[in-house]
């Protein structure tokens, strides 16, 4: 028996709300979308704004003699800080070098150890011995880590230079910047003036430190089991390294072992924050430490991974026919290699390569802005890949 037409259309009317309701349900996670991957802030505010003092105890601090220059029984450990410098670049070392003795290395004086692929003048080592009581060692590197390596083809070389000065990678045409990248990648912890010497603190000349540390830096990485220290950490241009991450994957493809159970390789292989780049650079996300300052061990370099890992890099042309920087190169091997625990943050040593500032809030620090990643044009500050770091490991 059919229904009476007022009770079918009612019947109609419900079904018709009922199918609008299920579709309302079904788009609304459309309106709650988050917004387009790229523009995603992983903070709002840099961690560098909040108070922020010391690392973890323990800490080795100055007591009596113990870090005397000439102390034979001096706490100091088997290390030295480094420079790879030019002798035209004096008064910028002077600089660095002042700035890194006032706000620590007059209290601990560790030695320091400058290199150059040519002869130091009088001058340089004159003037260099006045601003610290700690030794100084002037080294020169073998021919053998500077020279292009043999199977560097030449043709090749001007070809690519050609092709990536057109797409504005920096230093391309400069065949001294490639030499200082692949031995600052390779070979700078093989010199023979380093045999004994296991952690390292690199210095550039033309660099500025802030903030007073009273503690023994180095000692600290040794009581706490770290393998690196940086600072900053940004982008790279993708064009510099194009071919950089899929030789990387050959290397793994063959050397899973090498792989730390705790490694970063989420970082670099981020494509969330930058796609671009992480597209331009096949698969790596271009994030860096920035390697003008380190605070290392090298035993990580001089570890067989890493030796294995720079020896096909090496072979693969990239530090020439590209322009691998040691910063990705080191960056790469500490994401896949090391322990990302034993990674750390040197939130607290104030510093500046220009256009970049690491600059804590801490009333141990003068001459910077507080938080201020640059002091150059407003994009710069796209560059601070931070975020990434922290996301995937930590701010220790
Ligand atoms: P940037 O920081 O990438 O612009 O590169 P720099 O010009 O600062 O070079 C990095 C480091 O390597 C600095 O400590 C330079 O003094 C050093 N360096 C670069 N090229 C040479 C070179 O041909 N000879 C020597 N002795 N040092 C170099
Ligand atoms: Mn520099």
């Amino acid at each position: 028996m059919a229904l009476p037409k007022s009770m079918r259309l009612l019947a109609a009317v419900t079904l018709c709300i009922f199918f609008y309701m299920v579709l309302q349900i079904y788009k609304a996670p459309a309106a709650i979308e988050r917004p387009s991957s790229g523009k995603i802030k992983e903070w709002t505010r840099d961690p560098q704004l909040d108070p922020s003092g010391e690392p973890p105890e323990p800490l080795r601090r100055v007591e009596g003699d113990n870090y005397e220059p000439n102390n034979p029984n001096s706490a100091r450990i088997n290390a030295t800080l480094l420079a790879l410098v030019r002798n035209e670049e004096l008064e910028d070392m002077l600089q660095s070098m002042r700035d890194l003795e006032r706000t620590w290395n007059h209290k601990f004086n560790y030695p320091w150890t400058f290199f150059n692929d040519k002869e130091f003048t009088e001058e340089f080592k004159k003037r260099t011995r006045a601003v610290t009581k700690a030794e100084i060692r002037y080294e020169i590197v073998p021919k053998e880590h500077w020279e292009i390596p043999s199977w560097i083809n030449m043709d090749l070389f001007q070809e690519s230079v050609a092709v990536l000065t057109e797409q504005d990678v920096q230093y391309m045409s400069k065949i001294s910047y490639h030499q200082m990248c692949r031995w600052n990648s390779g070979l700078f912890f093989k010199h023979p003036a380093l045999a004994n010497t296991r952690y390292y603190w690199r210095v550039e000349p033309k660099v500025h430190f802030f903030c007073d540390v009273d503690y023994d830096v180095f000692r600290w990485m040794q009581d706490h089991n770290k393998t690196y220290g940086f600072n900053i950490n940004i982008y790279d241009s993708p064009q510099s390294v194009t071919t950089l991450w899929p030789e990387t994957r050959k290397f793994i493809a063959d050397h899973a072992h090498y792989l730390s159970p705790n490694n970063a390789i989420e970082w670099l292989q981020d494509k969330e924050q930058r796609p671009g780049h992480n597209a331009k650079a096949n698969g790596y996300s271009t994030c860096h430490f920035w390697s003008n300052f380190e605070i290392g061990d090298m035993e990580f370099w001089r570890s067989r991974a890493y030796q294995e890992y720079f020896d096909h890099l090496d072979r693969a042309g990239g530090f020439f026919y590209e322009r691998w920087g040691d910063a990705p190169v080191h960056s790469i091997a500490l994401g896949l290699f090391a322990d990302k625990s034993k990674i750390h943050w040197f939130r607290d040593i104030g510093y500046q390569h220009i256009p970049f500032f690491n600059c804590p809030n801490n009333p141990k620090c003068s001459g910077c802005v507080t938080g201020r990643f640059t002091d150059g044009e407003a994009w710069l500050n796209q560059e601070d890949c931070r975020p990434l770091w922290f996301k995937y490991a930590s701010k220790d």
